[in-house]
């Protein structure tokens, strides 16, 4: 058997850094051998100036909104943001699936090899029947009525079967939009349907959902009246909005709670006494780049960090964002949070994202048997990466 061999300055192996001329193994077809000193490794090695990586995962997208690049306003806030995108973003469907096309292709250049994918349609099937990068299909329900939750429901577990019947089975769930957008109800349709699955949920990227959930007032009303929505069967918890509607999530086995731009201590404590309770896993999704496009907000990562929270990075999509590139969301936390080590940031983005969409066994890491794609990082000062860091596919 012939073998590929790649050299640089540092190996990060999806745990930890490899320094004294670390060689990466691995067979033809990129499944991994094992990492050893250049003096062992013999000849035809090829030598890069950078870090190794094994490819990143982008644990929380939405492909469907590509064609939205450069349409809302930075800064607008999430209410207004949402009102934007739900009436901008009914384009022809040809334009929907080229701009999805460009996405998956950049996304690729860009060293991403496996995606959480936020679908409220069947639209991007095509464009990930002939990809390069594995996707986990998040068929996102919402509607914010008692009433209507069963034929909501029903809508959205059609597209779920659309989804199965061309294959995704085994890498597709229904899962709850938001706290403000997801009735009762309907959260207690959704947990029905996601025993032993993943799931996940747009976390506490406001904070007019606290403000929702604790007096009933607040900004989301605004959205209300604009879509015509009677919530006249909403009534406050007196809670903060995650310690509302977690309990309506106890089946699925891991929750990916994304952004959480306004968590505190107490949704921490009350989120590891859930999983314990029902042997969850809860994954906490930073796509930082995307809370400054709409709130101009960043994460309290340093608290998730000290509470041994298991993090992980998304791009969101082009609706909020400027590229679909994970690393340039680390470039945006290294930026703002200068201790968080870039060990730590690498971890999130590889095996930590592999591990909460369930595909650690093949992606995430350099271990061998696996095959997680390769990348080169280059630029890197001191432990840091500077602003001509890019990331560029070897395999
Ligand atoms: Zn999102």
């Amino acid at each position: 058997m012939s073998y590929k061999k790649y050299k640089a300055d540092k190996i990060f192996d999806g745990k930890q850094f490899h320094a004294n001329n670390p060689v990466l193994i691995t067979n033809e077809s990129g499944v991994i051998e094992t990492i050893i000193e250049d003096k062992d490794a013999g000849d035809d090695i090829q030598i890069f100036e950078g870090i190794i990586s094994p490819g990143f995962i982008n644990c929380h997208c939405h492909l469907e909104l590509s064609q939205m690049k450069n349409v809302v306003e930075t800064g607008s806030g999430l209410v207004d943001f949402l009102i934007q995108v739900t009436e901008k973003r009914n384009n022809p469907e040809e334009a929907i699936r080229y701009a999805m096309q460009l996405a998956d292709e950049e996304m690729y250049r860009n060293g991403i090899v496996a995606v959480g994918d936020i679908c409220n349609t069947a639209v991007s099937i095509a464009i990930k029947r002939q990809s390069k990068i594995y996707y986990h299909n998040f068929i996102e329900a919402l509607g914010f009525s008692q009433e209507r939750a069963t034929e909501i429901f029903e809508k959205f577990k059609d597209i779920y079967n659309t989804f199965c019947e061309a294959g995704f089975n085994n890498y597709t769930s229904i899962v709850p939009h938001a706290p403000y957008s997801v009735s009762p109800a309907l959260f207690m349709l959704i947990n029905h349907y996601s025993t032993g699955k993943i799931i996940s949920i747009h976390n506490q990227e406001t904070d007019a959902e606290d403000e929702l959930f604790q007096a009933n007032t607040g900004n989301f009303h605004i959205l209300y009246q604009q879509f015509h929505i009677n919530t006249d069967f909403f009534k406050p918890t007196n809670k903060s909005s995650l310690q509302s509607y977690l309990p309506l999530l106890n089946k699925a086995s891991k929750i990916l709670l994304i952004h959480n731009t306004f968590t505190h201590q107490s949704d921490i404590d009350f989120t590891i006494q859930q999983a314990k309770n029902y042997s969850q896993e809860i994954f906490w999704c930073l796509c930082p780049n995307a809370n400054f496009y709409i709130e101009k907000k960043i994460p309290p990562i340093q608290m998730l960090q000290q509470n041994n929270c298991q993090l992980v990075l998304g791009t969101d999509s082009y609706s909020s964002n400027w590229q679909l590139n994970i690393l340039d969301e680390i470039k945006t936390i290294q930026n703002n949070y200068t201790s968080v080590a870039l060990q730590d940031l690498f971890q999130w983005a590889t095996i930590n994202g592999a591990t909460a969409l369930d595909i650690q066994n093949k992606f995430g890491s350099f271990a061998k048997g696996k095959q997680p794609g390769i990348v080169l990082i280059d630029h890197i000062t001191d432990d840091k990466l500077t602003e001509q860091s890019t990331i560029k596919r070897l395999l």
